[in-house]
């Protein structure tokens, strides 16, 4: 028995939840999402609204504590585009390289200053009590002309962070990327918050 609080993961992504049971580590334990729950339907207006549904769904549903993490790509060219649309950007049921094909589409001609872009991830653990931690994480960075890497997923093969060193996430390897994505930066704030005097109730 660790001393550490229990978590069903709410993300039904298997690429997000790796990196979510990574980040957790030593934090708190991490159950599975249950089986028998659906997908639960994305329709807030916000990432935390989405974040919110889904540790909702999963917490009322496993009668236990959830975690959920919804993420978002902000491309100022775009008017901050896809954000909270991000996994549907290509369309329902769109695939990774359909985002990817759509964005690269809707930025061509666009030079490279002109491409700056952010991820922003919104982590949240929710109680059956409704208490609630919230993070958030924000990196910055720029998106290329061309896909580079085979690493990560999603978003990752596009998008090159300011502060590395000129290479995409997907060119790196998952320590890289988490230690300085959005998502890291999100479970850093949660993790604190779980510390800290807003945290889980005693069980
Ligand atoms: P959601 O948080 O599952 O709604 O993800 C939104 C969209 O952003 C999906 O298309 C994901 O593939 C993509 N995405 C989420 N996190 C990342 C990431 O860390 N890197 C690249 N793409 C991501």
């Amino acid at each position: 028995m660790s001393g550490l609080p229990e978590l069903v993961l709410a993300s039904a992504n298997p690429d997000k939840a790796r990196e979510m049971v990574e980040l957790l580590r030593g934090v708190a334990r991490i159950l599975g999402r249950p089986a028998g729950l659906g997908e639960v339907e994305e329709t807030g207006e916000t990432l935390e609204d989405n974040a919110r549904l889904k540790a909702l769904a999963v917490s009322d549903f496993a009668r236990a504590a959830a975690v959920a993490d919804d993420t978002g790509l902000e491309v100022d060219a775009l008017g901050g585009a896809p954000g909270v649309l991000s996994a549907r950007y290509a369309g329902p049921g769109a695939t990774y390289a359909d985002n990817v094909a759509k964005l690269l589409g809707a930025l061509a001609g666009v030079p490279p200053p002109a491409r700056s872009a952010r991820f922003r991830t919104v982590a949240l653990a929710r109680w059956p009590d409704g208490r609630e931690v919230i993070g958030v994480g924000v990196v910055e960075g720029s998106i290329t002309t061309e896909p580079r890497g085979d690493q990560g997923f999603g978003y990752d093969p596009v998008f090159a962070p300011s502060a590395g060193d000129g290479r995409t996430f997907a060119e790196m390897s998952a320590a890289d990327k988490n230690r300085l994505s959005h998502r890291a930066k999100a479970f850093a704030e949660l993790a604190a918050g779980l510390a800290g005097p807003g945290g889980p109730p005693s069980r």
